[in-house]
């Protein structure tokens, strides 16, 4: 059965929090807040937000907590000032953390008679209340379930990912780990633009189809990534590997910073020492499924 208490606390009002309880107060819930620096609270007070003194009171004011902090170092900060105040409260913690640390501090929580249930969210703050966005979550299923209308409130889709509190991290951390790594690829395409005369607005068509077609290759080298084939008949990844010299010899040739392009081609340089050369650069996969040796 769903909870239809309508009124919850949120701890943390850096611009995640700060967009979440907004939303919740654009959908009727009556908001009780706190944050380590006040006026981060004043536009939401203006709204109809109550200030918490301290985070005790802003915990004993609500069954359901969201803390939404820098990283679990900050919440502990601020929920060991909570402590008395935990028990019985569902702790939904959406603050970036390592699989790990999203499981300790479930032990912590439970050691304090408080439940959590892990959250990754998969948007930044303009996506919070938006019917498409999504949210990883994991912990007990009877939770989920009870508060599934404050967290389809915070993002349309809200997806439990099973009872491991690690679970919701582990799967944000893939998605986060994407996103850095593909946005990095994309400042280094405009670096290089740039120094070339041209300006990142005049690569953005060619930048959004190279993007786009990524979901094709994604699609192409799962199945055969499953089933352990890194078959040579579609690359090769000898032709990669001159490819990759290829991109980093023109951003040398460019004058802008190689870091990047020469963690790609050491990346592949290890795979034909690993006697890849004729296999599909999907066997990377292999080679980086391991610590570097
Ligand atoms: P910020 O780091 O900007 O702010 C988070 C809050 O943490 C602030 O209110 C800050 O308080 C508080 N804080 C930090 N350290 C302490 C401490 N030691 N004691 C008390 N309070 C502390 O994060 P965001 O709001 O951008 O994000 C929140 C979480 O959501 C993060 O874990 C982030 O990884 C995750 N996330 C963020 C996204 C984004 O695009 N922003 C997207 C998806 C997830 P103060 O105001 O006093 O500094």
């Amino acid at each position: 059965m769903s909870n239809t208490q309508r009124t919850v606390t949120v701890i943390g009002l850096g611009p995640m929090g700060r967009a979440m309880a907004a939303v919740l107060l654009d959908r009727g819930y009556a908001v009780t807040v706190w944050n380590r620096t006040a006026s981060r609270a004043d536009d939401l007070v203006a709204r109809g937000a109550v200030l918490a003194p301290n985070p005790a009171a802003a915990a004993a004011a609500n069954e359901v907590v969201i803390l939404s902090l820098t990283d679990y170092a900050a919440v502990y900060d601020v929920l060991e000032q909570a402590a008395p105040a935990l028990a019985g409260r569902v702790l939904l913690n959406l603050t970036s953390a390592t699989p790990e640390e999203a499981r300790t501090g479930a032990s912590w929580a439970a050691g304090h008679g408080a439940v959590q249930l892990t959250g990754g969210v998969n948007v930044p703050p303009s996506g919070i209340g938006q019917p498409e966005s999504s949210t990883f979550y994991s912990g007990p299923r009877e939770v989920f379930d009870r508060h599934r209308p404050v967290l389809e409130a915070l993002t349309g889709r809200a997806e439990h990912q099973g009872e491991d509190p690690g679970r919701a991290a582990l799967l944000y951390q893939i998605g986060v780990g994407m996103f850095w790594t593909s946005m990095l690829g994309y400042w280094q395409a405009i670096a290089l633009a740039r120094a070339n005369g041209l300006t990142a607005a005049d690569i953005l068509p060619h930048a959004d189809d190279t993007a786009n077609s990524l979901t094709q290759f994604f699609a192409f080298y799962t199945d055969r990534i499953d089933a352990g084939k890194h078959l040579g008949d579609v690359d090769r990844l000898a032709m990669g590997m001159a490819s990759v010299e290829h991109v980093l010899q023109t951003n040398a040739d460019a004058g802008v910073d190689t870091a990047l392009p020469a963690a790609v081609v050491d990346l592949f340089r290890r795979g034909m020492e690993a006697g890849h050369g004729t296999d599909s650069f999907s066997a990377l996969v292999e080679v980086m499924g391991k610590p570097a040796s």
